[in-house]
């Protein structure tokens, strides 16, 4: 089943006259991982944002069949330096969306505890997250995100800042996640072999098109 769909989707800022996306076409399924990958400013994170209902978009847009509107819309993200509350919890942390949606304290402590278990920091509930390893930290704000049960988790360079062992268990953490969460993943990154170990559908962009060029199967997935 297809989850999003772009048509002809062209994104400006509002403070520029350039068009920065052009008449892109692109759809992600259920359950289906959709790496983009692609140079430093040829558009990734602004397709992303649009995505999030951050930034208005023209073209059609839409979740489950749903027009993704602005601001009524907003999802969380995962960024490259996902800002925690460094003085609340690791607990406290990933609940806070939660707390804030007015779910009663025995849900929030059920599902927290069920995505801490997931993202291995159940022994670091009670951590304050300033006193977290970057991938630890990482975890975190990937926990936060799934609170909401979105059907779509977004991430931009979710692991850019990682060294590379860090980063390989973050890879391999996204996977397990999305083997039992069943959610459907749009991560960026400008590092292939991480598109190459982590997507299903690989997406290619480039600055001189303002579009998704390509859009192709995995030819290496091994799960
Ligand atoms: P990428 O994620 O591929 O690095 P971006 O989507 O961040 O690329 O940027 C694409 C283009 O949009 C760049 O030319 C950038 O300068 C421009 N851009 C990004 N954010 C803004 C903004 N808030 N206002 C105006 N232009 C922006
Ligand atoms: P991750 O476990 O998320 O991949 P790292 O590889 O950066 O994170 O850290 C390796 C291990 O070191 C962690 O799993 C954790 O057990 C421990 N560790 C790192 N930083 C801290 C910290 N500030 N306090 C306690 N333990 C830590």
């Amino acid at each position: 089943m297809e989850l999003v769909r772009a048509e002809n989707l062209s994104i400006k800022y509002p403070n520029s006259d350039e068009t920065v996306i052009k008449d892109t076409n692109f759809t992600i399924a259920d359950n289906e991982i959709f790496v983009l990958v692609g140079p430093s400013g040829c558009g990734k994170s602004t397709i992303l944002q649009a995505l999030a209902g951050f930034i208005q978009a023209d073209g059609l847009l839409t979740m489950n069949n749903e027009t993704i509107t602005g601001p009524d819309w907003r999802r969380g993200v995962v960024f490259q330096n996902s800002s925690l509350y460094p003085w609340f919890t690791v607990k406290e942390n990933v609940g806070f969306g939660l707390k804030a949606r007015k779910f009663s304290s025995v849900e929030i402590d059920q599902r927290v505890k069920y995505l801490l278990d997931l993202i291995g920091l159940s022994n670091q509930n009670n951590m304050k997250t300033f006193e977290l390893s970057g991938g630890m930290r990482q975890r975190v704000a990937i926990a936060r995100v799934l609170a909401n049960k979105s059907p779509l988790l977004l991430m931009d360079e979710p692991f850019g800042a990682l060294d590379a062992f860090t980063r390989a268990k973050m890879q391999k953490l996204i996977l397990d996640i999305w083997q039992q969460e069943k959610t459907s993943i749009f991560m960026i990154t400008h590092d292939l072999n991480e598109a190459i170990r982590c997507g299903n559908k690989i997406a290619i962009m480039n600055a001189h098109d303002k579009k998704i060029t390509k859009i192709q199967d995995n030819p290496f997935q091994n799960i």
